[in-house]
């Protein structure tokens, strides 16, 4: 069998999330794990993260899968109903809906519903990606309170610069000008948010990558904040080339050897997800060392210099990412975020995944 494989950690998931609860000690934790528990299996991770107040995912079918497996707590579909069948599935295995627009609320009032459903009313504060325009937010929530269709109501907003310098104020505000007009439950933090802005630690905050161990602000790393990284992305060796000087590795003969060297080639490529992107130089961990890739990532492989490590060989074992190797440190040589890495794995169907239980 091909040796690429994806490990998952479940005790570093519940490590994270107690990570959370520290920084957040009064909030509901809504754990996000959304795109297949961000590429490490929904239901590993919702068993790791078993703790949680609720589950925030995007589909039905990922709720009802998180359902069926035994997890009674609140479960959230982040976009809401796509189609009117759904909210009544919704209602009666007690999803929570995102209602973001008057489309999706004209769906649910239209149906007669044997179960009020709960919904997590969106307000866009500035984002411009789903929420209902602030100065028609507060007029549309009156006409709510008095219908039998919701059994509660939570406000919710999300940010766009929560791990930038601009921070969250711009948006809190306009979020806190409506909240303060109704006795609803709030919920806007998500990871970035959650490290940076204590103030937006409301009745719930919605944690994403960092329990993932991925750091939610660029440039800094995972380690500072006390969190461990879930999955490991580990490989073998799988031949071995030595070159001559002016020899050269790969399509396109990105790399030339500028001396004599040993290059190990890898079972993974952008196949499986590993960006192709990721140049000459993006780090990579091998018998105990730490080294560099040389050349274009292949379909199904990649190089790596293992000049300078001699008891690298055939069968070795190799770290693309996880405890050694961060995968933000990865992500930051192909120009993308760690988010994208750990979910392009699970998308490409074809690492399979091993757990450590705990
Ligand atoms: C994905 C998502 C989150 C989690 O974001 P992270 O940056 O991964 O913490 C929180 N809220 C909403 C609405 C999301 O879509």
């Amino acid at each position: 069998m091909r040796p690429l494989k994806v490990i998952v950690d479940q005790a570093s998931l519940r490590h994270n999330l107690a990570i959370v609860k520290q920084l957040a000690p009064k909030s509901k934790i809504m754990s996000v794990v959304k795109a297949n528990g961000y590429g490490h299996g929904l239901i590993n991770v919702a068993q790791g993260l078993s703790e949680s107040d609720g589950f925030a995912v995007l589909a039905l079918n990922e709720a009802i899968d998180l359902r069926e497996h035994g997890f009674e707590q609140d479960i959230l579909l982040l976009e809401g109903a796509f189609e009117s069948y759904e909210i009544s599935i919704a209602a009666k295995m007690r999803f929570n809906l995102v209602v973001h627009n008057l489309h999706q609320l004209q769906m649910i009032e239209k149906l007669k519903l044997n179960h009020p459903i709960d919904i997590h009313f969106k307000i866009n504060t500035g984002m411009n990606r789903l929420g209902f325009n602030p100065n028609e937010a507060k007029e549309i929530l009156k006409t709510l309170q008095n219908k039998t269709h919701f059994k509660s109501i939570t406000l919710m907003t999300h940010f766009a610069t929560a791990d930038e310098p601009k921070g969250v104020d711009w948006q809190l505000t306009v979020f806190n000008d409506i909240a303060k007009h109704f006795n609803f439950s709030h919920s806007v933090a998500n990871s970035a948010s959650i490290v940076n802005f204590k103030k937006t630690h409301l009745d719930w905050v919605r944690p994403g990558i960092m329990l993932y161990g991925a750091s939610p602000i660029m440039g800094q790393k995972s380690s500072l904040l006390n969190i461990k990284p879930v999955m490991q992305l580990k490989s073998k060796i799988i031949a071995i080339q030595n070159l001559s000087k002016n020899d050269s590795v790969g399509y396109g003969e990105t790399f030339k050897a500028k001396n004599d060297m040993r290059i190990a080639v890898v079972a993974c490529g952008y196949a499986d997800g590993y960006p192709r992107h990721a140049p000459t130089g993006t780090p990579v961990y091998v018998e105990g060392e730490k080294t560099l890739t040389v050349g274009r990532v292949s379909m199904d492989m990649l190089y790596i210099d293992v000049t300078n490590i001699p008891q690298a060989s055939i069968s070795s074992d190799v770290e693309l990412w996880g405890e050694h190797i961060p995968v933000d440190e990865v992500a930051e040589k192909a120009g993308t975020v760690g988010y994208e890495l750990l979910c392009a794995i699970s998308a490409s169907k074809r690492v399979p995944i091993e757990i450590i239980h705990g």
